[in-house]
């Protein structure tokens, strides 16, 4: 298959149904080539914005290009998009080759090449043996793949998938999601996709863009997205955070105060990204916050928190406890190994955090 790989630009892209903006101001640049996700929870604008790249929606303001080129007027059928819809629209009444064949039908392709290509999509979702068989005959992971063979047969120069993984179990999802990866891979296509899974978007993206109530919050891989979440949104939506409101109420050289709601004055180191004096969110991840008795030494390496267990579970690889300090209640998630005991609720226990391991969000 020549696939040639595009880029794709959103250019202050706004667009409202009626008085409602279900996109503000959206900016991004997928690079040609990349696997790239749209991230968000439900009613962010999400397929919203895959449908406009697609050109079944159209935006008020802003432009939209693929490779430098404005295709805002152009209509879907010019667009040579190829979408993957959440239920994978199969003709229920034709063979997956027919099915996998109509695009090409359509564009009245010649028949030699239509079978070659037809073929080689088959080939490539691994389904040639299937090709008489009719969609109801399939199990849910095998309709996708018809679904991805039938979208990438006709060389579409962008691939778009909405929610591609969520019609499917839990184990197939992980599964079609390394075989998505590959096959994306393989053709080397532009592709687009939405879902609202962090883990599916983080486990298979280049980069992606989390998007909250139409306004785009952050773009990025998703190790950026995780260590350094722009917002509070960012950081409580991709993976979990502990997010504890507050006030920086001092800032020195290398140290700030953060004023803590209902937990107390905190000491932190200062970093070249530390908001300055005012409201602020202090984030940090359950797994980065080590759990001790109360007794232990103290020095000014961490974060220190005094807290009592309210509750702990017991995970195997892990134990996940939940420890109110003042008003606050804190996640710790403590990796576990063979003969360390747990700390039963009521514990009065330490809590610790690196300072490299806490970030500070401007509210
Ligand atoms: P997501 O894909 O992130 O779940 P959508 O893009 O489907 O979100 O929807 C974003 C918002 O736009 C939602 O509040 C939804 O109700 C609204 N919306 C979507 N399509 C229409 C439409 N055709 N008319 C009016 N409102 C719509």
């Amino acid at each position: 298959m020549h696939l040639n790989k595009v880029s794709l630009e959103a250019r202050h892209i706004s667009l409202s149904y009626g008085s409602t903006e279900v996109l503000k101001d959206v900016n991004l640049h997928i690079e040609p080539g990349e696997f790239f996700a749209l991230l968000g929870p439900s009613g962010s604008g999400k397929s919203t914005l895959l449908r406009l790249i697609a050109g079944f929606n159209q935006h008020q303001r802003g432009e939209l290009l693929i490779d430098g080129k404005d295709i805002t007027g152009t209509p879907p059928h010019l667009r040579n998009v190829g979408m993957v819809f959440q239920n994978y629209a199969l003709w229920p009444h034709m063979t997956v080759w027919d099915n996998v064949a109509f695009g090409l039908v359509e564009r009245k392709e010649p028949k030699e090449s239509l079978k070659r290509k037809v073929g080689a999509a088959l080939e490539l979702v691994g389904l040639m043996q299937y090709a008489q068989r009719r969609p109801s005959q399939l199990s849910g992971g095998q309709q996708q793949r018809v679904a991805l063979a039938r979208t990438v047969v006709i060389e579409p120069k962008l691939l778009l998938l909405d929610e591609p993984l969520s019609n499917l179990d839990k184990n197939l999802r992980v599964q079609m999601r390394e075989e998505l990866k590959n096959l994306q891979r393989t053709l080397g296509l532009t592709t687009i996709f939405v879902t609202h899974d962090q883990e599916e978007a983080m486990t298979t993206a280049d980069r992606m863009a989390v998007l909250d109530k139409g306004v785009l919050q952050q773009i990025g891989t998703a190790t950026a997205l995780f260590d350094y979440p722009a917002n509070r949104f960012v950081a409580g939506f991709v993976g979990t955070a502990n997010l504890v409101d507050g006030t920086v109420t001092q800032v020195n050289g290398e140290t700030l105060t953060f004023q803590a709601d209902g937990v107390g004055t905190l000491v932190m180191a200062r970093s070249p990204d530390t908001p300055g004096l005012g409201k602020a969110t202090l984030a940090f991840r359950p797994h980065t916050v080590s759990i001790s008795v109360r007794d232990e030494h103290v020095d000014a390496s961490r974060i220190w928190l005094e807290g009592k267990v309210e509750s702990s579970e017991f995970l195997g690889e892990s134990s996940r406890y939940r420890v109110r300090v003042g008003e606050a209640v804190i996640v710790a998630n403590q990796s576990h190994y063979c003969g360390l005991s747990l700390f039963p609720p009521g514990a009065e226990v330490r809590l610790g955090i690196e300072h490299s391991q806490a970030r500070l969000l401007a509210a």
